[in-house]
Protein backbone atom coordinates (compact mmCIF):
# COMPACT_ATOMS: atom_id res chain seq x y z
CA UNK A 1 0.00 0.00 0.00
CA UNK A 2 1.23 3.48 -0.76
CA UNK A 3 0.76 5.35 2.57
CA UNK A 4 2.37 8.53 1.52
CA UNK A 5 -0.60 9.01 -0.67
CA UNK A 6 -2.90 9.10 2.71
CA UNK A 7 -0.74 11.51 3.99
CA UNK A 8 -1.40 15.06 3.78
CA UNK A 9 0.85 18.01 4.11
CA UNK A 10 -0.49 21.06 6.61
CA UNK A 11 1.64 23.76 5.56
CA UNK A 12 2.10 26.40 8.91
CA UNK A 13 0.23 23.92 11.96
CA UNK A 14 0.70 24.02 14.41
CA UNK A 15 2.41 27.64 13.48
CA UNK A 16 3.77 29.47 10.71
CA UNK A 17 6.85 27.92 8.92
CA UNK A 18 6.07 24.16 9.83
CA UNK A 19 4.66 21.76 7.07
CA UNK A 20 3.02 19.30 9.25
CA UNK A 21 2.39 15.60 8.54
CA UNK A 22 -1.57 14.79 8.93
CA UNK A 23 -2.38 11.25 9.29
CA UNK A 24 -5.99 11.54 9.63
CA UNK A 25 -6.71 10.34 5.98
CA UNK A 26 -4.97 6.92 6.63
CA UNK A 27 -6.81 6.50 10.15
CA UNK A 28 -9.88 7.28 8.52
CA UNK A 29 -9.53 4.54 5.69
CA UNK A 30 -10.17 1.19 6.76
CA UNK A 31 -7.90 -0.60 4.38
CA UNK A 32 -5.15 1.71 4.92
CA UNK A 33 -5.87 1.67 8.84
CA UNK A 34 -5.36 -2.03 9.15
CA UNK A 35 -2.54 -2.30 7.06
CA UNK A 36 -0.83 0.32 8.66
CA UNK A 37 -1.08 -1.46 11.82
CA UNK A 38 -0.40 -4.62 10.29
CA UNK A 39 2.94 -2.87 8.54
CA UNK A 40 4.19 -1.49 12.40
CA UNK A 41 3.73 -5.29 13.74
CA UNK A 42 6.30 -6.62 10.97
CA UNK A 43 8.76 -4.46 11.90
CA UNK A 44 9.38 -6.45 14.81
CA UNK A 45 9.91 -9.59 13.38
CA UNK A 46 8.30 -11.74 15.70
CA UNK A 47 10.45 -10.33 19.00
CA UNK A 48 8.85 -11.02 22.44
CA UNK A 49 7.55 -7.25 23.94
CA UNK A 50 5.99 -6.91 27.22
CA UNK A 51 5.02 -3.45 27.23
CA UNK A 52 3.83 -0.80 24.14
CA UNK A 53 5.12 3.08 25.32
CA UNK A 54 3.01 5.81 23.63
CA UNK A 55 3.59 9.20 23.57
CA UNK A 56 0.99 11.55 23.60
CA UNK A 57 -1.07 11.97 21.62
CA UNK A 58 -0.89 10.12 18.62
CA UNK A 59 0.99 7.17 19.91
CA UNK A 60 -2.05 6.44 21.46
CA UNK A 61 -3.96 5.73 18.18
CA UNK A 62 -1.98 2.80 16.57
CA UNK A 63 0.37 1.97 20.15
CA UNK A 64 -2.95 0.08 21.89
CA UNK A 65 -3.75 -1.78 18.33
CA UNK A 66 0.29 -3.22 18.23
CA UNK A 67 0.09 -4.03 22.24
CA UNK A 68 -3.24 -6.15 21.50
CA UNK A 69 -1.26 -7.76 18.23
CA UNK A 70 1.76 -8.65 20.65
CA UNK A 71 -0.01 -9.64 23.78
CA UNK A 72 1.50 -6.79 25.08
CA UNK A 73 0.13 -4.17 27.54
CA UNK A 74 -0.01 -0.61 26.95
CA UNK A 75 1.61 2.19 28.99
CA UNK A 76 0.85 5.84 28.16
CA UNK A 77 3.87 8.85 28.41
CA UNK A 78 1.92 12.16 28.76
CA UNK A 79 2.54 15.85 28.93
CA UNK A 80 2.72 17.31 32.68
CA UNK A 81 -0.09 16.84 35.01
CA UNK A 82 -1.81 14.43 32.73
CA UNK A 83 -1.38 11.16 34.71
CA UNK A 84 -2.94 10.85 37.79
CA UNK A 85 -1.10 8.43 39.90
CA UNK A 86 2.98 8.57 40.92
CA UNK A 87 4.64 9.34 38.16
CA UNK A 88 8.79 9.82 36.47
CA UNK A 89 9.04 13.03 34.81
CA UNK A 90 11.75 13.67 31.96
CA UNK A 91 12.63 17.66 30.69
CA UNK A 92 14.25 18.45 27.53
CA UNK A 93 15.44 20.94 25.60
CA UNK A 94 13.48 21.86 22.56
CA UNK A 95 14.63 24.91 19.78
CA UNK A 96 13.35 27.45 22.52
CA UNK A 97 12.51 26.26 26.01
CA UNK A 98 11.74 23.09 27.55
CA UNK A 99 9.33 20.01 27.32
CA UNK A 100 8.31 17.53 30.19
CA UNK A 101 7.11 13.99 29.61
CA UNK A 102 6.16 11.80 32.19
CA UNK A 103 5.11 8.23 32.98
CA UNK A 104 3.72 6.13 35.81
CA UNK A 105 6.24 4.59 37.78
CA UNK A 106 4.23 1.49 38.01
CA UNK A 107 4.02 1.72 34.01
CA UNK A 108 7.59 -0.26 33.76
CA UNK A 109 9.07 -3.23 35.60
CA UNK A 110 12.25 -3.78 35.89
CA UNK A 111 13.22 -6.16 32.75
CA UNK A 112 10.40 -5.45 31.12
CA UNK A 113 11.11 -5.39 27.13
CA UNK A 114 9.55 -2.29 26.01
CA UNK A 115 8.57 -1.15 22.13
CA UNK A 116 8.31 2.49 21.80
CA UNK A 117 5.77 3.83 19.40
CA UNK A 118 4.90 7.58 17.96
CA UNK A 119 3.31 8.52 14.62
CA UNK A 120 6.25 10.74 13.94
CA UNK A 121 10.05 10.98 14.34
CA UNK A 122 11.06 14.67 13.88
CA UNK A 123 13.71 16.30 16.09
CA UNK A 124 13.71 12.97 18.41
CA UNK A 125 13.89 15.17 21.56
CA UNK A 126 10.21 13.17 22.57
CA UNK A 127 11.32 9.99 21.86
CA UNK A 128 14.67 10.27 23.87
CA UNK A 129 12.94 11.92 26.90
CA UNK A 130 10.85 8.54 26.49
CA UNK A 131 13.94 5.99 26.15
CA UNK A 132 15.27 8.11 29.31
CA UNK A 133 12.12 6.89 31.24
CA UNK A 134 12.09 3.86 30.40
CA UNK A 135 15.48 2.94 31.47
CA UNK A 136 15.37 4.72 34.59
CA UNK A 137 12.58 2.18 35.60
CA UNK A 138 14.57 -0.64 34.59
CA UNK A 139 12.59 -1.20 31.00
CA UNK A 140 14.70 -2.84 28.26
CA UNK A 141 14.02 -1.17 25.18
CA UNK A 142 14.04 -3.56 22.14
CA UNK A 143 12.68 -1.63 19.81
CA UNK A 144 11.66 2.45 18.50
CA UNK A 145 9.11 2.46 15.23
CA UNK A 146 7.26 4.94 13.69
CA UNK A 147 4.71 5.49 11.22
CA UNK A 148 6.60 8.48 9.77
CA UNK A 149 10.49 9.17 9.91
CA UNK A 150 11.43 12.76 9.10
CA UNK A 151 15.44 12.33 8.53
CA UNK A 152 15.96 15.78 7.64
CA UNK A 153 15.62 16.69 11.30
CA UNK A 154 17.78 13.92 12.00
CA UNK A 155 16.02 12.85 14.87
CA UNK A 156 17.53 9.14 14.70
CA UNK A 157 20.66 10.82 15.68
CA UNK A 158 19.50 11.07 19.49
CA UNK A 159 18.46 7.63 19.61
CA UNK A 160 20.95 6.05 17.02
CA UNK A 161 21.99 3.76 20.12
CA UNK A 162 18.53 1.49 20.03
CA UNK A 163 17.17 -0.09 16.68
CA UNK A 164 15.17 2.40 15.05
CA UNK A 165 12.29 1.33 12.24
CA UNK A 166 9.69 3.65 10.52
CA UNK A 167 7.28 2.85 7.63
CA UNK A 168 7.56 5.83 5.36
CA UNK A 169 10.82 8.42 5.36
CA UNK A 170 10.84 12.02 3.90
P1 LIG B 1 10.15 15.45 18.09
O1 LIG B 1 10.25 15.43 19.58
O2 LIG B 1 10.77 14.24 17.44
O3 LIG B 1 10.66 16.73 17.50
O4 LIG B 1 8.63 15.47 17.71
C1 LIG B 1 7.88 14.31 17.68
C2 LIG B 1 6.54 14.52 18.31
O5 LIG B 1 5.87 15.62 17.72
C3 LIG B 1 5.67 13.31 18.07
O6 LIG B 1 4.95 13.01 19.27
C4 LIG B 1 4.73 13.70 16.95
O7 LIG B 1 3.42 13.25 17.17
C5 LIG B 1 4.78 15.22 16.91
N1 LIG B 1 5.05 15.73 15.56
C6 LIG B 1 6.08 16.52 15.16
N2 LIG B 1 5.97 16.84 13.87
C7 LIG B 1 4.85 16.24 13.43
C8 LIG B 1 4.20 16.19 12.13
O8 LIG B 1 4.60 16.76 11.12
N3 LIG B 1 3.06 15.43 12.06
C9 LIG B 1 2.56 14.77 13.15
N4 LIG B 1 1.45 14.04 12.97
N5 LIG B 1 3.15 14.82 14.36
C10 LIG B 1 4.27 15.54 14.50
Amino acid sequence: MNFKSLIRDVPDFPKEGVIFKDITLLLQNPKALKETANALYKLLEGQKIDKVVGMESRGFIFGPILAKKLNAGFVPVRKPGKLPSKTLSETYDLEYGTDTLEIHIDGIEKGDRVLIHDDVLATGGTAKATCRLIEKLGGEIVQLNFLIELTFLEGGSKINNYPVKSLVKY
